[in-house]
């Protein structure tokens, strides 16, 4: 049993739990990441804390290394996935956060969008 938070009506949450089927893209103790069910453009995964935190709005100085983390690993799965290297390739990295913001899904979570284009959005 883990001590991280998880809502139970949270859509992320149950894919963390695996009550909801996803593609796994990468897995640690504290990250999941999974491909997005409508994707933008050839590469597009979701890479969500394990722990249910709303938004981006709801983060402290006590999520920064989680969030490091992240940011950190975004580049390595966007190669491993299919990304071109950087320059010509690379990849968009997007946090939608708050209904102005376009956030849908209320478990942040990191767009990692790429591939050789035209993509589909954005
Ligand atoms: P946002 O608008 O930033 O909240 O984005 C939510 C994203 O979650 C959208 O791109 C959806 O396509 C994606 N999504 C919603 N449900 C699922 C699911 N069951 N599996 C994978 N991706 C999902
Ligand atoms: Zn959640």
């Amino acid at each position: 049993m883990d001590t991280l938070s998880h809502d139970p009506n949270c859509i992320f949450c149950k894919i963390i739990a695996g009550q909801i089927p996803s593609k796994k893209v990468y897995e640690d103790e504290g990250i999941y990441a999974f491909h997005d069910i409508h994707p933008w453009a050839p590469v597009h995964f979701l890479m969500v804390p394990k722990e249910h935190i709303p938004s981006m709005a709801q983060l402290t100085p006590d999520h920064a290394p989680l969030l490091g983390r992240m940011m950190t690993l975004a580049p390595r799965l966007a190669l491993e996935q299919g990304c071109r290297p950087y320059p010509e390739g690379g990849f968009r990295i997007v946090i939608n956060t708050g209904l102005d913001g376009g956030q849908e899904v209320h478990h942040l979570h990191m767009h990692v969008i790429g591939g050789p284009r035209p993509w589909r959005k954005g």
